[in-house]
């Protein structure tokens, strides 16, 4: 007996590499450079615990809060993002979600009517593709380089009479690219969204994670239809399920109708943690600097070990920010061929394919400097040296 069926809808969707492969490399013997798991050793484990209790203190932190978050998260993320947009944000601007993957989803049903065009920046946040393929939006690829998304290609696209609903991008230490997108490109991305009308989806979970300067000013610094996503998962913990987005009030409250069929509200719970320790600025200023310095360090070590293992054979980004490094093999090596040889050499990581909106890169892949130190990072090269180089097994 067969069950009925499924929505249409979902016949085009895929389970992710990326999730599929970590389950492959929890073997213990694997260095895996594959997840994009921040460092459990840096988040502020004990913080946290003082904040939970203190919030469990008061019954009504056991209660459902506001569909739009906790008002005094709110108002400790408006004035962060006052700061951060150069302009006073208000209330009704600032929306908390279940991380900001939850915006994303919940954004794609705002903003989309099926078949509506989005573009993406190729290679492309897997977890973006999944949302805009689930809502049926038709995907247009837009490359990278190493000033960020190709937006003299956006413009090509629009000037050939495309009508784009939304373009994505994640405009700082992209994932899995590892680019930011320059300031100029930022102002011209922001002119053409305004002249042609569609939105621009700024996801920007990693902009703190800077190394040696700050981010650019954001692109939602330069027009009002920028939504600007945000989190704590990477500063603070991704178990609070703290994401945040800064958007025109109509598109907010077009999210909250929307939040309240999908889980009602946030947990009043985690979203007091967040807002406990965000406020405590100067304690979050130094916890950021010292996370900051150690995946610096991370970052550095991983790109000396591959140019030092793999010289001419491959190109790389410097990971300025951030938590991955994009490598390509200019020798034609092709990353999913090599996958099983270097796990069987002991590490793991996510083929360029993984990432492709269409086909492509093919000979690249990604690397994630965060969860190791240095000795382990430098291992994992030098073991994907030995898979590359076809060596027998040691
Ligand atoms: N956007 C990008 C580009 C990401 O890399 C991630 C997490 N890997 C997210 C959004 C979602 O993060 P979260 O839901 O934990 O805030």
């Amino acid at each position: 007996m067969s069950l009925p069926p499924l929505a249409a809808r979902l016949s085009g969707l895929q389970s992710s590499a990326i999730r599929d492969l970590l389950k492959l490399t929890s073997r213990g013997d694997i260095i895996s450079l594959a997840g994009g798991l921040p460092d459990e050793q840096l988040m502020p484990q004990e913080k946290i615990a003082a904040a939970a209790d203190a919030a469990l203190a008061r019954r009504s932190r056991l209660q459902y809060t506001e569909s739009a978050g906790w008002i005094p998260l709110r108002e400790v993320l408006a004035a962060r993002e006052s700061a951060r947009l150069g302009r006073t944000v208000p209330l009704g601007e600032v929306f908390v979600t279940h991380g900001s993957q939850q915006a994303l989803s919940l954004l794609a049903e705002v903003l989309l009517d099926p078949g509506a065009l989005v573009l993406v920046e190729d290679p492309a946040y897997v977890g973006a593709l999944q949302v805009y393929r689930a809502a049926g939006a038709r995907i247009v690829a837009v490359p990278l380089d190493a000033d960020g998304m190709r937006v003299d290609v956006v413009e090509q696209l629009l000037a050939r009479g495309e009508r784009p609903a939304v373009v994505h991008t994640v405009s700082n230490f992209h994932n899995p690219r590892g680019v930011t997108m320059s300031p100029e490109r930022r102002r011209r991305l922001a002119e053409l969204a305004v002249a042609h009308g569609f939105w621009v989806v700024e996801d920007d979970p990693y902009g703190e994670l800077w190394f040696e300067r700050p981010s650019p000013d954001p692109v939602a610094t330069y027009a009002p239809n920028v939504i600007r996503l945000s989190s704590a998962s990477k500063t603070l913990a991704p178990t609070l399920r703290v994401g945040w987005m800064v958007a025109p009030e109509s598109v907010c409250r077009a999210v909250e109708l929307l939040k309240q069929g999908a889980d009602l509200c946030g947990s009043a719970l985690t979203q007091q943690i967040a807002a406990d320790l965000l406020a405590d600025t100067d304690w979050f200023t130094a916890h950021v600097d010292s996370v900051r310095a150690v995946y610096g360090e991370r970052a550095k070590a991983l790109v000396a070990a591959v140019r030092g293992r793999f010289g001419d054979r491959v190109v790389s980004t410097d990971a300025a920010g951030g938590m991955f490094v994009w490598v390509d093999f200019t020798d034609g090596t092709d990353t999913s061929a090599l996958l099983p040889r270097a796990i069987e050499q002991g590490v793991a990581y996510v083929p360029g394919a993984a990432f492709a909106v269409g086909a492509g890169h093919e000979n690249s892949l990604r690397l994630s400097f965060v969860t190791s130190d240095t000795t382990t990072l430098t291992e994992a090269i030098e073991r994907l040296g030995r898979a590359a180089d076809g060596r027998p097994q040691s």
